[in-house]
């Protein structure tokens, strides 16, 4: 794992026009294959366990970021970590993590967990308690790629998060034909009233922004703003938005 490294990508807020956080990416470089995307190796790494030791660097490498961004007075930023089902259903994936934020003295609520729908085909109620203790600590959870997968705006009403991340299919749909037709609207509404924010995610276009604005979305990710960053760059990024 040699090759492992993390990409930041900006999360801008609507209200203000700036960038309010990052979400880490995690990328992957060997000599032999080039680049890896994260959509190959992750699944890999997820069926041979690996993501749990490659999890902790991602998430130690997110918090030294954090900490980078704080020595540059960016203490209001916030960093994005996803984090796979068998991660947080180890046993000692809260107290490690506690840890980890206790030693590298950052603030837990410049943390947010993005975990994808999927976990709750594996029990609602394990990952429910753990999301609860991580919240008690003032960690922020965000379900990832909304709307794709197990977990149904009525379902979202029983779970312990803070975020929901829209996904770029519903994004999309904004600038078809036919804008009226995707419920994107409809979402966000229904997540303000379960007192959640969102996060839309793949926003590329302009005009997909301008409706976001409109249905009153809180926070936007994409092209439109930046691609995914190395660490340098990201904080140059800062600078200017
Ligand atoms: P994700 O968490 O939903 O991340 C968003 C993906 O959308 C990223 O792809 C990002 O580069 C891409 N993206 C962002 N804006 C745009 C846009 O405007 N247009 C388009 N077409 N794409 C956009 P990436 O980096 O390839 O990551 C893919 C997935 O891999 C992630 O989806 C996430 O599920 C997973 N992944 C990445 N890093 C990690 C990690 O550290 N841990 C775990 N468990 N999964 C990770
Ligand atoms: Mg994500
Ligand atoms: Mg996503």
């Amino acid at each position: 794992d040699g090759g492992l490294y993390l990409q930041y990508q900006p999360i801008l807020d609507l209200r203000t026009n700036r960038v309010c956080g990052f979400e880490a990416l995690a990328r992957l470089k060997s000599e032999k294959l080039g680049a890896v995307p994260p959509l190959e190796f992750i699944p890999i790494a997820e069926k041979t366990k690996l993501i749990i030791p490659l999890g902790w660097k991602i998430t130690r490498q997110s918090q030294c970021f954090l900490s980078k961004l704080k020595s540059l007075g960016y203490e209001e930023i916030y960093v994005s970590i996803n984090a796979s089902v068998i991660q947080l259903l180890k046993n000692d994936f809260v107290d490690n993590l506690l840890e980890m934020i206790r030693e590298m003295q950052i603030n837990p609520k410049s943390i947010c967990i993005e975990i994808t729908e999927s976990v709750f085909a594996a029990g609602y109620d394990d990952i429910n308690i753990i999301m609860n203790r991580l919240r008690k600590y003032g960690i922020s959870i965000a379900i990832d790629d909304f709307g794709t997968g197990y977990s149904s705006l009525s379902r979202a009403r029983d779970l312990s998060i803070d975020c929901l991340k829209i996904d770029k299919s519903f994004i999309d749909k904004l600038t078809n034909v036919c804008p009226d037709c995707a419920i994107t609207g409809e979402i966000v509404s229904i997540a303000h009233k379960l007192g959640y924010y969102t996060v839309a995610e793949g926003v590329e276009y302009e005009e997909q922004k301008q409706v976001l604005l409109e249905y009153g979305c809180d926070k936007i990710q994409g092209y439109l703003v930046a691609k995914p960053l190395d660490e340098e760059a990201a904080i140059r990024l800062l600078e200017t938005k």
